[in-house]
């Protein structure tokens, strides 16, 4: 069946120092023994990496061509954007005649600004108008707010990041200066309207990022809930990597006669060789992925497990084998997290042990590798995981342990 396959990774010759003692991770049994997600096909695992030609985009537009405030042209400028992007080229000139707008879109297309420019625009120019950003996770609420702050610099428009695991008293008093751009996640953003120190009612344009994600998240009654309260007329702007159902009917219910700019990114999962790795028992599982670990090919990896916990012990022992490993998820307060993915993008750290929420939305230019050390949820997870690699037109490698 598998018509690709590592061999290195099918006998244990490199084993190098095992000094951690394989029994200690507990993670063996669950890839291969009975799981609470969809049935995937390890047939479905493995796959030749395809590369995908990166067809050049041509810009219809300059930055220069847009309506926009000269202080929003100068930053981008002077953060070194001089073409548009597909996205921005789509999105900014539709965006800024007042249109509701569906991008289908991922993360690194730069729909970060397609959405901020006409945003931010309207903001320095109607001085009632009030927007909300909210994203699914802190870590992509967090790069969103660093994007806007950049493209805003000297507007004098003011801000609040309303994200959970960082303290209330800077968001309480960032809040009491009527900030004009709210970001956050949906749940702190809740949190807040539900103590009355968050107010939307006056909220007149809403960005939903990543809205697939938030879905899968089990944000939608929440979100649902958000939207309801904000001022009837508006402008929204959904972005989503892909369209379902879900998507669409949640976008049916609040947009207005919206205009959709789908960016073609091609199937990321092509530019990546996948392969499934066979184990027997806790201490082969803990043995295969070390001596992966020990490829210099594997530069770069991000190891999903499925736990807070079994992320956690998976971290541990594989710092106390030696390696420079770190660890990334929920339980973590958001400075560790931070500092994780921080070190992470500096090479400080080159194994990134994480649980597919917290991996969500960081986007990595350089990992080389995915490790699903247990198998995802469902497929569509698996896409996600897979979709860290294999960008910008790279090869990227996938690998998942399978349970004999
Ligand atoms: P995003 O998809 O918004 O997360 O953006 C992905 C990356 O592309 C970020 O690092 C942005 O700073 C960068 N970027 C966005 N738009 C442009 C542009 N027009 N020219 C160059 N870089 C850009």
């Amino acid at each position: 069946m598998p018509s690709y396959k590592y061999s290195v990774y099918s006998s244990a010759k490199r084993s190098g120092s095992r000094n951690g003692g394989g029994q200690r991770n507990g993670g063996g049994g669950r890839s291969g023994g009975k799981r609470r997600g969809e049935y995937i096909d390890p047939a479905r695992l493995v796959r030749v990496a395809k590369p995908v030609e990166e067809t050049k985009y041509e810009s219809v537009n300059t930055f220069q061509d847009f309506v926009i405030e000269p202080t929003i042209l100068n930053n981008l400028l002077a953060k070194g954007y001089t073409i548009p992007s597909a996205i921005q080229d789509q999105t900014i000139p539709i965006a800024l005649e007042g249109a509701d707008i569906i991008g289908i879109a991922n993360t690194g297309t730069g729909k970060t600004a397609a959405f901020a420019v006409p945003v931010l625009h309207r903001l320095m120019n109607e001085p009632k108008s009030k927007v909300l950003i909210i994203a699914p996770t802190r870590e992509l609420a967090q790069q969103i707010e660093e994007e806007c702050r950049s493209i805003a610099k000297g507007s004098g428009l003011t801000g609040a990041l309303l994200i959970g695991g960082t303290g209330m008293v800077s968001q309480l008093r960032d809040l009491r200066f009527n900030p004009r751009i709210i970001i956050g996640t949906p749940g702190r953003i809740k949190d807040h309207m539900e103590r009355g120190t968050l107010k939307v009612g006056d909220v007149n344009m809403v960005v939903l990022d990543e809205v697939d994600r938030m879905l899968d998240m089990g944000f939608v009654n929440d979100v649902t809930d958000l939207l309801k309260q904000l001022a009837p007329e508006r402008q929204s702007f959904f972005f989503s990597a892909t369209m379902d159902g879900r998507v669409e009917g949640l976008i049916r219910t609040f947009a207005n006669d919206p205009k959709t700019v789908a960016v073609k990114s091609g199937e990321t999962s092509d530019n990546v060789h996948q392969d499934v790795v066979r184990f027997s028992g806790t201490g082969d599982k803990m043995a295969k992925l070390h001596d992966i670990l020990l490829d210099p090919a594997v530069n770069k990896v991000i190891v999903f497990d499925e736990t807070q916990r079994s992320v956690e012990r998976l971290g541990m022992e594989l710092q106390a084998r030696g390696f420079e490993a770190d660890t990334i998820h929920g339980g973590k307060s958001q400075g560790q997290r931070l500092r994780a993915l921080d070190r992470f993008k500096q090479n400080k750290t080159t194994i990134l042990v994480a649980t597919d929420v917290a991996a969500r939305g960081i986007d990595v230019a350089d990992v080389t590798h995915v490790v699903n050390y247990t198998m995802p949820q469902s497929y569509q997870d698996y896409v996600h995981r897979i979709g860290r690699v294999g960008r910008a037109g790279k090869i990227g490698h996938a690998l998942t342990f399978v349970g004999n």
